[in-house]
């Protein structure tokens, strides 16, 4: 029996998903072989890939104006690739710090561009969003980096991010992309490892305003340089071509649902119902305002903080796994991306409820 898993990464994968790939394992199509076995320059592979692309595409609504490239590296790569593709020797850039993955962007780009830090809530424990009236923005920044989810912290912007349209919006998507509708128009650059929402490990999402490509005019490692993937279809060196077979199992799978605005739904469905069990008990204790509140990683302390370890023991007893907060900020987290259905939702619930009898 399949437990309910709320790692925030990698994380919970749909099961129909990865029957499908079972299914597919050793005989890809008849093919005689599998998809990890594929020349990723065979007929058979290239067809995965346009695919993938072609619904993701359709999901997200991106248009013709957009590269969407299928890199590696993890979104931590893209702390450097951000700045080195998108910013001159010495330019400004402007970043809003909003948790531990805004702070990691920060501290990677501060290598390569002439950061200023246009606003941040680290002086309030990062337990919300800073107003846009605070934000201290460059008239002449090569571009705007937010982390619209932080994982960690369980921070999200929930309002659209109000910026002047010419202002270049670089977001690091990585847990909430597909989790709901996006307007892809108003992003010069999105970014996401895979492993929160999108599939597996090992593949990294980039999609980039192609007039930005070869924006910065550095010489750049090839590997490191947009341009150079995007002429060659994210097959400038060998992609990982199993964790982008699976995430185009992934976008079948969601439009199959519906599609992002059914994400929305339930995701938010899902969101709701935690937060409210989390506020009504005497227990338990969730730190963000609630105008910031993530729908995909809900942090959440224990006020009796001894009893930690047996929430956790007994949690997994019941097949609630990876509940225990990021070891940064301790306390628990449950993260509730797409493939973590409802009914796991409602299981932690009933446990937690049960769990707060038994201690209270
Ligand atoms: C997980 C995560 C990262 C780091 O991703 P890697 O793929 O491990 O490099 C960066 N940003 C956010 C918002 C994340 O959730």
């Amino acid at each position: 029996m399949r437990a309910f898993n709320f790692c925030a990464g990698p994380a919970a994968l749909p099961e129909t998903v990865l029957k499908q790939a079972q299914a597919e394992l050793l005989d890809y199509k008849g093919g005689g072989a599998s998809v990890m076995e594929l020349s990723h320059r065979s007929s058979a592979f290239v067809e995965v890939a346009e695919e993938a692309e072609k619904d993701l595409r359709e999901l997200l609504g991106i248009s013709d104006q957009y590269a969407v490239l299928f890199l590696q590296g993890g979104a931590s790569m893209q702390f450097s690739m951000v700045p080195l593709n998108l910013a001159k020797e010495g330019a400004k850039v402007d970043y809003i710090c909003t948790g531990a993955w805004s702070q990691k962007a920060i501290k990677e780009a501060r290598k390569f561009a002439d950061v200023n830090v246009a606003a941040s809530t680290e002086q309030s424990g990062f337990s919300g969003v800073p107003a846009r009236s605070e934000w201290q923005l460059n008239e002449d920044s090569a571009y705007l980096h937010i982390t619209p989810n932080e994982t960690i912290h369980g921070v999200e912007f929930l309002d659209p991010i109000d910026v002047d349209p010419r202002t270049v919006l670089v977001a690091d998507l990585s847990s909430t992309l597909l989790s709901r509708p996006l307007d892809v128009d108003r992003y010069g650059l999105i970014y996401a490892g895979a492993q929160k929402n999108i599939g597996p490990a090992g593949l990294t999402l980039v999609i980039v305003r192609k007039d930005l490509l070869g924006r910065s005019e550095r010489t750049l490692p090839a590997m490191l340089d947009y341009a150079v993937h995007a002429k060659a279809d994210s097959m400038y060196n060998t992609p990982p071509t199993y964790s982008w077979y699976l995430a185009g199992l992934v976008f079948k799978w969601i439009k199959k649902q519906g599609g992002l605005k059914a994400m929305a739904e339930l995701n938010a469905r899902k969101a709701d119902k935690l937060y409210r069990a989390i506020d009504e008990s005497a227990l338990y204790r969730n730190p963000v305002e609630a105008s910031a509140r993530s729908w995909m990683n809900v942090p959440f302390i224990l006020e009796n903080t001894d009893l930690e370890a047996s929430f956790l023991t007994q949690a997994e007893e019941r097949g609630l796994l990876n509940l225990k907060g990021h070891r940064s900020v301790g306390g628990m987290r449950a993260s509730l991306y797409n493939a973590v259905p409802e009914e796991a939702v409602d299981a932690l619930i009933e446990f937690m409820r049960e769990f707060e009898q038994h201690n209270s």
